[in-house]
């Protein structure tokens, strides 16, 4: 097994047709997730509805192949749901590839079933890797009394 060299710089854009979202000239690159089918955006970035669109087309046992791609826990979440089987509860994936994905870390890919090869060679699974999930903090039921 060969792996193309730690370090590569940042600069260097994925040897796949990638997204691209968010390119600034110090980071020409951009988002590095692969395009999804013949969309121009990966699966991050791809619009609601086209990502709709894809979900639906997946089932059970499918083949997926997200590389590069910035997973935030309820994308992986979204993903995970069309791949359970209904029959077994379980999810099952054909070949998976997350070279260079960012999965959060309560991916749970521990239920899940792999058939075909599984990659996940460079992935960084991080906490919290969704900034935008703010924890709805409700009013606390403390009542103060300044007993005057
Ligand atoms: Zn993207």
């Amino acid at each position: 097994m060969t792996t193309a060299g730690p370090g590569s710089p940042a600069t260097t854009p994925p040897s796949w047709p990638h997204c691209g979202q968010d390119a600034t000239p110090a980071d020409s690159v951009g988002c590095r997730g692969i395009n999804v089918g013949s969309y121009a955006a990966c699966l991050a970035h791809l619009q609601e509805n086209d990502r709709a669109a894809y979900l639906a087309a997946l089932s059970p046992g499918a083949d997926i192949d997200h590389r590069g791609t910035p997973f935030t826990s309820e994308l992986l979440g979204q993903l995970l749901a069309v791949l359970r089987d209904p029959d077994t509860g379980h999810i099952h994936i054909g070949d998976a590839n997350f070279e260079a994905a960012s999965l959060s870390c309560d991916a749970r890919f521990d239920e899940a079933t792999f058939s075909g090869d599984a990659g996940f060679p460079k992935a960084t699974f991080s906490a919290a890797a969704s900034s935008a999930d703010h924890r709805p903090h409700g009013r606390r039921g403390h009542a103060t009394s300044t007993g005057k």
